[in-house]
């Protein structure tokens, strides 16, 4: 078994900033030339997300709307009582959509759809760098 990774960074605005990193995935994995293999692709961070969608701007607000209705920013959260971060929400978010996505690469392309798209959502109440890391298990 092999294991091969990359780390990338992204400047994000944050405030459930949703960010296409397909290409940036994309390029790494298929620099490596293989067949067959895993890809995770994981973020640091507790604010933070990764996973796919179909990336056109309609979609893109709907799910904005949908995370608002879920966990609401203007909602008071006990994590906000604790820390006073005011982040309370994007904790939520976080933990819901989840920081990371393994994608099957077979026969050298990654198993995607072609209206599927990786995204980064970052769901602080600032402007952010974050760090996403790429790993390929083959
Ligand atoms: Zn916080």
């Amino acid at each position: 078994m092999t294991i091969i990774n990359e780390q990338f960074t992204v400047n994000t605005e944050g405030n459930t900033d949703i960010i296409d990193i397909t290409k940036q995935v994309q390029n790494f994995v298929y620099q490596q030339g293989l067949k067959d293999a895993l890809v995770c692709v994981s973020i640091q961070g507790s604010t933070s997300a990764v996973t796919t969608i179909e990336y056109e701007p309609g979609l893109v607000k709907d799910l904005k709307e949908a995370l608002e209705k879920v966990a609401p920013s203007a909602q008071e959260y006990h994590h906000d009582e604790i820390w006073h971060d005011g982040n309370g929400y994007a904790h939520i978010r976080s933990a819901l959509m989840g920081s990371s996505v393994c994608i099957a690469l077979k026969d050298g392309l990654l198993n995607l759809g072609t209206w599927q798209q990786i995204i980064l959502l970052d769901f602080d109440n600032k402007p952010r760098s974050r760090c996403v890391t790429v790993q390929i298990i083959s």
